[in-house]
């Protein structure tokens, strides 16, 4: 039996950061799909249906927030997981990343092993 490899699509402008997570999807052995602003994670989350959406919130093109919104109000990929990463320590962005549908929140510097442990628990359908 063969188990099904887990993808996780990233939606990531930060290179160091997709760098770190690449690594992280080796050592849990997922696959990874990468896309570099918002309007390509959305694009590439309807085309592809992944398990998972890691998404930043400050991107180029098309804020997270805003691409979080646009993935909730879409059928196809309304009930994939959003996992939203950010800078931005702020009190209220955790709250208006709930708002626009995110449904876990991690913030940057990354905690590799908090990290780990909250996607192996949405990977296993387990939620944060
Ligand atoms: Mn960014």
């Amino acid at each position: 039996m063969t188990a099904r490899v887990p993808r996780v699509l990233l939606v990531e402008d930060n290179e160091d950061n997709r760098g770190i997570i690449r690594q992280v999807a080796e050592m849990m052995e997922f696959e990874l799909i990468e896309a570099g602003n918002g309007l390509e994670g959305v694009e590439r989350a309807q085309a592809d249906r992944p398990d998972l959406i890691v998404l930043d919130l400050s991107l180029p093109v098309l804020d997270g927030w805003e691409a979080a919104r646009r993935l909730k109000a879409d059928a196809r990929t309304a009930s994939i997981p959003i996992v939203a990463l950010t800078a931005h320590a702020m009190a209220g962005d955790e709250a208006r990343a709930r708002q626009a549908g995110c449904d876990g929140y991690v913030t940057k510097p990354l905690d590799i092993a908090r990290f780990q442990a909250l996607l192996d628990g949405y990977l296993r359908g387990e939620g944060p």
